[in-house]
């Protein structure tokens, strides 16, 4: 699995891009994306910090 994040609950705070230990998200143009999927262990510590709940594992 890995996470995607929902543009429409998005606030762009980028606290993900911060908090992955494993840079699954990368500030790209001044948004969080999405950049290393595949470096994801599925700690959800992306999903408990995200204040907007966009981030969800798929
Ligand atoms: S933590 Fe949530 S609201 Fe903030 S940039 Fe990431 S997905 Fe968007
Ligand atoms: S679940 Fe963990 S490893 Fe995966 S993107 Fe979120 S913080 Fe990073």
């Amino acid at each position: 699995m890995a996470p995607d994040i929902d543009r429409s609950r998005c606030i762009n705070c980028l606290v993900c891009v911060d908090i992955c230990p494993y840079d699954v998200f990368k500030k790209v143009d001044g948004i969080a994306k999405v950049f290393s999927p595949q470096n994801c262990i599925e700690c959800s510590e992306c999903i408990r910090n995200c204040t907007s709940n966009a981030i969800s594992l798929i």
